[in-house]
């Protein structure tokens, strides 16, 4: 098992007398996290809590090696954060604002220019970095954001709602940057979203809360597997006389549409038996799909399990 790189215990955060985070536990390893809740549930204040912004009301928590509350600028230094808003100084051009923010950060000027050319060639920024950032579409303002949450090539990457207001290409774009990031620069990404899909074809493991509280930190991988999983095949030749083939060798099917063919089982459990069965009976398997759990449902279940209105 990876050793966890966020390690958070029995967070609470109380706005007055509002309980924004009940006795949050859990933790974070690398790869890329996707944070997950309805409106109001506490992401916000989760990820203000990270980055030393807001004050634990009670609880403990480190962040790659540093206590939370207590070492909130080193923790700063190894962040990188994209939050939601737009947030830039007006009058500067895109690769100012890049170089701004890689100064904040601690970069020596020339070493910041340099890196801020580097990184907006990564997000796909042409010349456009040249002109005034107030000039720029919304797809632009969000990779400016993003380069500016990397510049200083942090291990931790937060990133707020980071494909909201993209169209389906710039949303895949940015979407296989991060993927490019965790996997080959090996960083620990942290996606919060409430865009589903984006969320299972990125990351590696899913946090959900609700009203505050945590209700699912796990694998994505555990979380669709199916409690009863099956596979659904699509058959050239007689599935009849491939389904009494499986039969025979005690698994059980149901035919579906057309050349569909569901058995009941694992498939990295009988796979081989299937091939067999396929071969025995003269038949030609064209597609074989394991049944997943889907993220929608997973979501939808654990908001609905912690009393949330809108379930
Ligand atoms: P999310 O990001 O999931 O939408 P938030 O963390 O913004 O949720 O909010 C969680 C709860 O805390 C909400 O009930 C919200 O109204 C409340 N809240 C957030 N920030 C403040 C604040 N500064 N003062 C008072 N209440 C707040």
């Amino acid at each position: 098992m990876k050793q966890p790189l966020i390690q958070l215990d029995s967070i609470v955060k109380n706005y007055k007398t509002i309980c924004a985070l009940n006795q949050i536990s859990c933790n974070i390893y690398p790869g890329v996290t996707g944070l997950l809740g309805p409106n109001g549930a506490g992401k916000s204040t989760l990820i203000k809590v990270l980055l030393g912004l807001v004050k634990v009301s009670s609880g403990y928590g480190t962040i790659l090696g540093y206590q939370l509350g207590k070492q909130g600028r080193k923790i700063r230094q190894l962040v990188g954060y994209m939050p939601e808003d737009d947030c830039y100084i007006p009058g500067l051009t895109g690769v100012e604002v890049v170089r701004f923010s890689a100064t904040l950060a601690g970069l020596p000027k020339v070493e910041a220019l340099r890196r801020s050319h580097e990184i907006l060639d990564f997000c796909g920024m042409q010349q456009e970095r040249y002109r005034n950032i107030e000039t720029y579409s919304t797809g632009m303002r969000q990779k400016i954001k993003f380069a500016c949450s990397i510049v200083h090539d942090p291990q931790l990457l937060i990133l707020d709602e980071p494909t909201s207001g993209l169209d389906p290409e710039e949303r895949e774009s940015l979407l296989n940057r991060i993927r490019v990031l965790s996997r080959q620069f090996g960083k620990t990404v942290i996606l919060s979203t409430h865009i589903l899909p984006d969320v299972q074809s990125t990351c590696d493991h899913v946090v959900i809360i609700s009203r505050g509280q945590l209700r699912i930190s796990d694998s994505l991988e555990n979380l669709s597997r199916p409690a009863s999983p099956t596979i659904t095949l699509s058959v050239v030749g007689d599935k009849q006389v491939l389904a009494d083939a499986l039969e025979n060798i005690g698994l059980e099917t149901t035919s579906g549409d057309r050349d569909e063919l569901t058995i009941e089982g694992d498939l990295n459990v009988i796979s081989d038996q299937i091939w067999q069965a396929a071969k025995t009976s003269g038949c030609g398997i064209r597609n074989m799909t394991p049944s997943i759990n889907s993220l929608e449902e997973i979501f939808i279940q654990a908001i609905k399990e912690s009393g949330h209105a809108d379930a």
